[in-house]
């Protein structure tokens, strides 16, 4: 089953303001969530996450400087990367997605919880309590970096 693991990565946007987008693969693209503070792996976050346009999935892999005037302008980074699962079948119709994410800096269960009294494109990103919750750790600010490359922002928008 290892080639039918369903793709995951965060991105660390530094476009007009920094944020972070959480993508996973779903129905041959990826679904996207802009999350302005980025996940955390503390359970009492719970985290805005405004639902954006779907990604083809090559995206997932890209890092590098998007050129000004283009959609996304600035610099992305792969800040996590990995594969994850649903709990139960996916249906972002439903308004709410459990999931399990293996990746490198964000592991064991989250939610999507969408936002209904505020339109359909505000969603809430929290972390499950779990072995892998890390209450008080703060995971944007710990590991900063690339975990394809290891580089920083800035080291990317150089390059
Ligand atoms: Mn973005």
């Amino acid at each position: 089953m290892a080639d039918k693991r369903l793709v995951f990565c965060v991105h660390k946007h530094a476009a007009s303001t920094l944020h972070y987008d959480l993508r996973l693969e779903l129905n041959g693209v990826l679904k996207s969530w802009a999350v302005p503070k980025g996940p955390s792996l503390d359970p009492k976050d719970k985290r805005l996450a405004v639902q954006v346009e779907d990604h083809p999935l090559e995206y997932a892999d890209f890092e590098g400087v998007i050129p000004e005037g283009e959609y996304g302008a600035g610099t992305v980074m792969v800040w996590d990367r990995g594969w994850w699962e649903p709990q139960g079948a996916p249906n972002l119709e439903q308004g709410q997605l459990k999931f399990t994410l293996h990746g490198q800096k964000l592991r064991g269960s989250f939610a999507l919880v969408q936002m209904k009294n505020r339109g359909p494109k505000n969603w809430l990103l929290l972390k499950h309590r779990d072995e892998e919750a890390r209450p008080g750790y703060d995971v944007t600010t710990m590991e900063p970096n690339s975990v394809v490359s290891g580089r920083t922002l800035e080291e990317i928008a150089k390059a």
